[in-house]
């Protein structure tokens, strides 16, 4: 049995509806937070001084695109709203590999550990159609290497541009394919335990990239192993266009009609909603997964989490792909969501305890992981630990917790810790060379731009 002591917290976040506490230990046992006491005198492995550190439960992220990590920042797209910046970025995607997905989501996943996050999502949607190998496997390789909680969702486009949609022929599949795959990655890789380092998620992509057959197929399919379901919707009003011109409907009346709604179900963006399809997402208990760092980015609108909130939707925060957003800053997302909403509502529109609670305990309700998100006994030791005896915080210790939110600009943890083990020390990966990440990402990045 491996044990951690982190002696002496300055701040540790419990929960946004409990008390904070100061000052005291943290004793994890294995995969589990076993003690929070003050002055814990048991042995353990690893004693850790956390004197000048914020200690919060790892960050929960809700939708992202490992790849795009690779075709980020490009000038040919920096202005462009989503539609033509996906028409662009498609023809460069068609050149994604077994070991373009494999740095990529290295490349994504040690970001978003440096940055706090200790569970993820991933939203692969490119199968392009000379590459055979297992892809998710692939990204599972990845996570296990770097020690992240990994959630990844099998994603799927099978509407191109020869039938009405928006990709082209070459990374698109068939229904057929894709529903086989889905029912491979669940039976081999979907762990219902509740501290599960994989979970598997379905996920047609869009509205206007997979048929509505698709939809409805992929809803049988997991509710049938009880997997959750994703997708992106109401991130444009292209989107609205493109579905009323299509379907004859808005998205969520299409969502409806395939049954592609409810508890199970998340949805990435959804901003353009109006007050009966609030209430509708209320009333079904379905998800949203909030990426306000790509919503300003695209110039895609602003998701009405201040209404939703009270209306009992549970929002998540997510980075989105990192071509739209062009990091994987996972404390930056909160940070964003907390001035975004700002801008439209007023001062009092979220506090920085509301951005905590989305970016822990609602990304896991999202998600489906039970004991993760909450500094607590017996619940998973996903933790992550800010230093604030730097610079950046120096005269903003009033409140720790909102100092790591409104203060700072380098948003690297000191450590962050994943299931018991210590996967980032002195703002560095453990389990992978960031040397090594860096120089492949950028020598496969340069190749699929020149292809
Ligand atoms: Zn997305």
């Amino acid at each position: 049995m491996s044990s951690i002591l982190l002696k002496n917290c300055l701040y540790i976040f419990v929960s946004a509806d409990e008390e904070a506490r100061r000052g005291e230990d943290i004793l994890i046992r294995d995969n589990r937070i076993a003690k929070i006491d003050a002055a814990i005198s048991d042995s353990a492995d690893r004693v850790i001084d956390c004197a000048t550190g914020v200690v919060i439960p790892g960050f929960v992220n809700t939708h992202h695109h490992f790849y795009q990590t690779l075709t980020r920042n490009l000038p040919a797209v920096q202005n462009a709203e989503l539609f033509d910046w996906l028409v662009y970025l498609y023809e460069i995607w068609k050149y994604l590999d077994e070991e373009a997905v494999y740095y990529a989501s290295l490349l994504a996943m040690g970001e978003l550990l440096k940055t706090g996050c200790t569970c993820s999502a991933d939203h692969h949607y490119v199968y392009p159609q000379n590459v055979s190998g297992d892809l998710i496997g692939i990204q599972f390789d990845a996570a296990a290497n770097l020690g992240m909680r990994f959630s990844p969702t099998r994603g799927s486009m099978s509407l191109s541009k020869k039938d009405g949609g928006l990709p082209p022929d070459s990374v698109v599949q068939t229904e057929d394919q894709i529903l086989e795959d889905s029912d491979r990655v669940i039976q081999q890789y979907h762990d219902e335990s509740e501290l599960a380092m994989r979970k598997i998620i379905l996920a047609p992509c869009s509205p206007f990239s997979v048929t509505e057959k698709l939809m409805e197929e992929t809803v049988k399919l997991g509710r049938q192993y009880n997997i959750r379901l994703h997708t992106h919707l109401a991130e444009t009003r292209d989107e609205n266009e493109f579905c009323f011109e299509t379907y004859g409907c808005k998205p969520l009346q299409l969502m409806e009609r395939c049954g592609f709604i409810g508890d199970d179900v998340s949805y990435a963006h959804g901003i353009h909603f109006n007050d009966q399809e609030l209430q509708r997402l209320a009333d079904t208990g379905t998800h949203i997964a909030h990426c306000p760092t790509s919503n300003m980015r695209l110039g895609s609108g602003i998701c009405r989490v201040k209404e939703m909130l009270p209306l009992g939707i549970n929002v998540g925060l997510a980075v989105d792909g990192s071509a739209s957003n062009d990091s994987s800053d996972m404390l930056g997302e909160l940070r964003n969501a907390l001035l975004l909403q700002r801008v439209h509502y007023g001062a009092a529109a979220l506090s920085p305890l509301d951005v905590m609670k989305m970016g822990t305990e609602n990304g896991a309700r999202l998600l489906g992981f039970e004991k993760v998100g909450k500094t607590k006994e017996g619940w998973g030791a996903d933790l992550a630990i800010f230093n604030v005896g730097k610079l950046e915080y120096s005269g903003s210790l009033a409140d720790p917790l909102a100092a790591i939110i409104f203060s700072g600009y380098n948003h690297g943890t000191e450590y962050t810790i994943v299931n018991g083990h210590i996967v980032v020390e002195q703002g560095r990966l453990t389990g992978f060379d960031e040397t090594e990440i860096m120089n492949k990402c950028n020598a496969i990045s340069a190749k699929m731009l020149n292809a």
